[in-house]
């Protein structure tokens, strides 16, 4: 993520901010220039008109809906299809927090100039997204509400947004990282490979690097649930999880390579350089052509930060050990990104 600054005092804006904390201008951030306007200067066009995100005051959506959009929704919270029952607070804080990571997400698609849905015009194929809670039948019972993604259609249960919940699954479940934009960056690994591996030439090459996808995904879960992760999976996979199948490896090494280029970015933005870098020198993280630009800048990075971050007590930034199977495959996702058409 870069740095951004108000666009009136030229003070330290962050990504989510609504008003400048030093000047208090009312701010919105416009996806198609990545820079902060203030709201007081955008102006009603001939056709269309420039406005902030329908769901500004709700849940403090801090997108500018361009003059071109249709939609009085900015280009994330157009793609959202279900929210969650705003009846409650909670509920609404729950689902503004999923935004603010969706909006993150968008940021990273939009760079890459990956694409949001197959055909622009009949929108086929078009990538959205359900906020849900688990819900409660008419008989009583409870209907869970699985994270996941089916046909273009990203379903996030809400309850991943409350702190202590998600900590909770994370520690039950073993693993070393879990975030609301984590969940997001591998989901949308699974749209695009629907999208853009599936009946494609690009299959063979898949299967190659990350396996026959063809085996039982069901029956492949369950063995992963049962008996865990097999010996020696730390060579192979960038997480336990990413061994239970070919398509959950492809959307966790598709999240840990969105990770390594916003956090390229955010380090070039603010000047953070590890002392052990030795080439690792990019222009922009989300254009740089050179895979190995960009895992030998972030390596040595990722040590300073882990080192950081014990120094005052915290777990590891990023708790994570990147071999070099593991690299082919971000490689792989690297090659992909960069030549999808
Ligand atoms: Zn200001
Ligand atoms: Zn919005
Ligand atoms: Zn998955």
């Amino acid at each position: 993520m870069r740095r951004y600054f108000c666009p009136q005092c030229q003070s330290e804006v962050y990504f989510d901010n609504t008003a400048c904390v030093s000047c208090k201008s009312s701010l919105g951030y416009s996806s198609s220039t990545d820079s902060f306007r203030a709201l007081s200067t955008l102006v009603p066009l001939q056709h269309g008109s420039e406005n902030i995100c329908a769901n500004h005051d709700l849940i403090g959506c801090n997108w500018i809906v361009e003059h071109t959009e249709t939609s009085h929704f900015c280009s994330s919270c157009q793609h959202t299809l279900v929210i969650p029952d705003l009846s409650t607070t909670p509920n609404v804080e729950r689902w503004a927090r999923l935004e603010r990571a969706k909006r993150m997400l968008f940021y990273g698609l939009l760079k890459f100039q990956l694409p949001l849905e197959l055909d622009k015009n009949t929108l086929n194929g078009r990538l959205q997204f359900e906020f849900k809670s688990d819900l409660l039948s008419f008989v009583g019972q409870e209907a869970k509400t699985i994270t996941g993604h089916k046909n273009g259609v990203i379903t996030i249960n809400i309850k991943e947004a409350d702190d202590d919940v998600r900590e909770q699954q994370r520690v039950q479940m073993g693993e070393p990282y879990r975030t609301l934009i984590g969940h997001l960056r591998h989901e949308i690994g699974h749209y695009y490979w629907d999208r853009l591996v599936a009946n494609t030439e690009r299959l063979d090459q898949f299967r190659a690097m990350f396996g026959d996808e063809r085996i039982d995904y069901a029956q492949a879960l369950q063995r992963h649930y049962q008996f865990g992760e097999p010996q020696g999976w730390e060579m192979r996979y960038v997480s336990a999880y990413a061994s239970s199948h070919p398509w959950e490896d492809f959307a966790e090494t598709w999240a840990h390579y969105f990770h390594i280029v916003d956090g390229l970015e955010t380090a070039q933005s603010y000047q953070i350089k590890s002392a052990d870098v030795s080439g690792g020198v990019y222009k922009s993280s989300y254009e740089e052509k050179d895979f190995s630009t960009l895992i030998s800048a972030w390596v040595p990075l990722t040590i300073a930060m882990n080192a950081m971050n014990r120094s005052i007590g915290n777990s590891d930034f990023y708790p994570f050990v990147l071999s070099n199977a593991i690299s082919e495959k971000l490689h792989f996702v690297h090659n992909f990104i960069h030549h999808f058409e």
